[in-house]
């Protein structure tokens, strides 16, 4: 079996073959750090994270690098308005997007290289750039990468190039260019921005070169798998192929794979729009990040993804099913032999979603697989029918599964003391008959988060998985 994956550049799904073999390597182009990522953002890095997830799964080494543009307009105009500098400001966001991937459990990538660590390599292809004549300088010190040198633009994103970029705002900074199609490699320095001294002058990188230059400083002038947004194929992304393989002659990427927008209330999940959600937002408001990142993962990356209330609430109740799956799993005692179809269906369910996930990552077969298998063991846990060796097994292949889709509750979860007190004292109440008190415990419990339950196999509980307010 292969793993298929579908290619913007080429419109086709075609098996993964990495350029060195058994080892992939991908970039996502990470968030620009002037303000709290919204759940958009996070859509396409946890569509990112899943990938990195399921070829580690699937044995593959995996070398997974995600840039934080940490200069650019947006983060120099916000860091004035503050009175603070840029690199405050970025620093500031950086820390707050990490604590958001954290909370989302998502994988951190093996390298968040910054923009401005990065001058030197980005100074060196825009010189060759220059040299090979596909990029000059204007009076003001910018540098310009020249469309018509490169016949190939517009492939990606399979527009025509003589109608590219027509009634694209022109700013005053860009008056130099000879061709409005033209984009920025370098910005000369102005009066109050911040900016570099280099051998290419003052001033500081555009946005699109950044990405091939740390790009191919951490993974080589080729490699695998480019990732983004879709909203980011044109230009920054046509822009990356430009001026990445007229700089080196060689493929830039093999594979681009792109995801789809969020949309909310029917709109586009985007800052003009005003329905941003921020990650932070949404957990200090009760959500739980395990829901949250069901949400945003479980439909197919180029599907549309339609994010509501109830479609968190869904989510919630989705991993509450896993949760209490694996809690009951971990309670069965039964003293019985093996139920002798359960490794057959246990592979089945196994086979079913690795198929689903080869085929350009089918996260919804996916998890169809995973929900006909909780389905079936709970329905062998109420007939007693498994040992308690069964339960061992099946409690692995969910844990294993779940290294893919990382929103199970940690397998050694513990509870807050005063919490695991609680529960000793109403196990204490009810060996006493004392149900009142019993009764009392499990509603206080229960304000506090902790499902209680009472089973053949003794009392159980659990972390409630609330879509919050
Ligand atoms: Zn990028």
């Amino acid at each position: 079996m292969t793993i298929r994956l579908q290619d913007t550049l080429s419109g086709e799904t075609r098996p993964l073959e990495p350029l060195e073999p058994g080892h992939v390597r991908i970039y996502s182009c990470g968030p620009t750090v002037y303000g709290p990522a919204h759940i958009g953002n996070f859509r396409s890095f946890l569509f990112a994270d899943l990938l990195v997830r399921y070829l580690r799964y699937r044995g593959l080494r995996v070398t997974w690098v995600m840039n934080l543009t940490d200069i650019d307009d947006k983060i120099i105009k916000g860091a004035a308005a503050e009175g603070i500098t840029h690199t405050e400001l970025a620093d500031r966001y950086t820390a707050r997007f990490l604590t958001d991937m954290d909370a989302l459990g998502m994988t951190r990538p093996d390298v968040l290289p910054r923009a401005t660590e990065h001058i030197p390599q980005i100074v060196d292809l825009v010189e060759t750039l220059t040299e090979k004549g596909h990029a000059y300088a204007t009076d003001d010190g910018s540098v310009f990468f020249r469309i018509a040198s490169w016949p190939a633009y517009g492939r990606l994103a399979r527009l025509d190039p003589d109608a590219m970029r027509v009634g694209e705002r022109v700013t005053a900074d860009e008056y130099g260019k000879d061709d409005v199609r033209d984009f920025a490699l370098w910005k000369g320095s102005k009066p109050g921005e911040p900016s570099w001294d280099t051998a290419l002058g003052p001033g500081r990188p555009g946005w699109h070169i950044e990405c091939s230059a740390m790009s191919m400083a951490h993974l080589g002038m080729s490699f695998d798998i480019h990732t983004g947004g879709v909203d980011l194929v044109f230009p920054h992304h046509e822009d990356e192929i430009a001026q990445s393989e007229a700089a080196t002659g060689q493929p830039f990427v093999k594979t681009w794979m792109h995801c789809a927008f969020l949309r909310m209330g029917g709109e586009k999940m985007a800052k003009s729009t005003g329905n941003i959600t921020r990650v932070s937002d949404l957990v200090a408001g009760g959500v739980s990040p395990r829901a949250l990142r069901y949400a945003l993962t479980a439909v197919h990356y180029r599907a549309p993804l339609n994010y509501s209330e109830e479609s968190l609430a869904a989510a919630g109740a989705a991993v509450e099913r896993i949760d209490a799956l694996l809690g009951a799993l971990a309670a069965y005692r039964e003293d019985r032999a093996d139920d002798p179809g359960l490794p057959q269906m246990l592979e089945g369910v196994r086979t079913a979603f690795v198929a689903g996930l080869d085929d350009d990552l089918n996260v919804s077969e996916a998890l169809a697989a995973l929900f006909d298998g909780v389905r079936e063991l709970n329905r062998r846990l109420d007939a007693r029918a498994l040992s308690t060796a069964d339960a061992v097994r099946a409690t692995d292949l969910v844990r294993d599964l779940d290294r893919v889709l990382g929103i199970a509750a940690p397998a050694d979860a513990t509870l807050d003391p005063e919490l695991a007190t609680m529960l000793e004292a109403r196990v204490a109440a009810r060996a006493g008959k004392n149900w009142a008190e019993s009764d009392r415990l499990r509603d206080e419990l229960l304000v506090r988060g902790v499902a209680v339950e009472d089973t053949r196999d003794g009392q159980r509980w659990r972390l409630v998985v609330g879509s919050g307010g």
